[in-house]
């Protein structure tokens, strides 16, 4: 067996395979004085994720080490089961995927590997080339923004697509992201959950405080007078009782809801409209949220689709700058909380 491989991309197979042959079981992950520093690494994984998008590097040395790391893995998770919160699980979902790409930027021999394992199914063309079926490329890609992974620029020949190793390997950090966001929450036994308390208490404040520093309103609830002229118009015309078009009230629900504004907040906002219609209303805004599809729901749309749907009322002299491309990096900027952010990864 490949200890290294197991230790390194410890999703894989092998690595639950590395844990039977040493006889761990969960019980002794979770309590017993030699798994230690696995539990530590597992909960480390867990702080980067929540820290900084990518699960930081070990030193492997030793046959001892790469258990640690293999073992780390399920720990990890089993802390973000025991939180179960989307924003973490995406995030870690995230933090995990990123740190196989840049893995396998150094170490392209194993993208076929994993590629069999996360059900890509890539065949090997040349040495840089690889080709997968055209749904797996279409499933995965359709998330990338960038305009290199169009099907239009993408090489296809008899029902495959055509493509660089280190494109595969971008492919693949979407599978794993995927396969990890559907795989959590795990069901933890409640024997298991007393182990496990400590260190899930540990990465919830951590959470917490991260979901704070990121949020539009910095923790603090909305402020009326940093939002932004476009949603402070629609609101006031919600508010005085006028109908809203439809992308009217899809900006104003989506950027509430991403300020942290709850349903029956913004449903006490559209009472007011002469067309009311509580159960109409209150589907509408379920769904926008993503309280119906237990999702995240839609996020805001940015100023240029604001501006097509006519709704980019009375920009200001700080809508003119060109940092602000999004209503939410306005709020961001007149409120002080402003990092950088893209809102369109929001
Ligand atoms: S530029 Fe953007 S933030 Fe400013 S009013 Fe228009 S849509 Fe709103």
């Amino acid at each position: 067996m490949d200890t290294t491989l197991a230790a390194r991309f410890p999703f894989l197979r092998s690595a639950s395979e590395f844990a039977d042959q040493n006889n761990v079981d969960i019980e002794s992950l979770l309590t017993s004085e030699g798994y230690a520093v696995a539990r530590k690494r597992g909960l480390q994984r867990v702080l980067d994720a929540i820290d900084s998008h990518i699960v930081s590097e070990v030193p492997l040395r030793s046959e001892y080490d790469k258990l640690m790391e293999a073992l780390s893995y399920p720990y990890a998770r089993m802390i973000v089961s025991m939180i179960d919160d989307r924003f973490l699980t995406k995030r870690y979902a995230l933090a995990e995927g990123t740190k196989m790409y840049e893995l396998l930027k150094g170490s392209p021999q194993f993208v076929l590997t994993i590629s069999q394992e996360l059900d890509v199914r890539a065949t090997a063309e040349t040495d840089d080339r690889v080709s997968i079926p055209f749904p797996n490329y279409l499933r995965y890609a359709c998330v990338l923004k960038a305009v290199e992974w169009k099907l239009i620029n993408s090489d296809v020949k008899n029902g495959y697509v055509r493509l660089e190793k280190e494109k595969l390997s971008r492919l693949l950090q979407t599978a794993l992201q995927e396969r990890i966001e559907s795989e959590l929450p795990l069901n933890i036994p409640e024997e298991f959950k007393r182990p496990l308390q400590k260190d899930a208490d540990t990465a919830s404040m951590l959470l917490a405080e991260t979901k704070n520093r990121l949020s539009p309103t910095g923790g603090k609830g909305m402020d009326p007078a940093c939002l932004p002229p476009c949603i402070r118009t629609i609101l006031a015309n919600a508010q005085n009782g006028m109908n809203l078009p439809h992308s009217a009230r899809f900006a104003l629900v989506t950027f509430l809801h991403a300020l942290g504004v709850d349903y029956d907040g913004i449903i006490a906002l559209f009472s007011q409209s002469p067309d009311f219609d509580e159960s109409k209303s209150s589907y509408q805004i379920k769904h926008i949220t993503g309280e119906l599809s237990g999702t995240d729901g839609y996020t805001p749309p940015e100023c240029s689709t604001m501006k097509t749907n006519g709704i980019c009322f009375q920009p200001d002299e700080l809508c003119a700058r060109e940092t602000v491309n999004h209503p939410l990096t306005y709020y961001r900027i007149k409120s002080g909380n402003y990092t950088r952010r893209p809102e369109t990864k929001e």
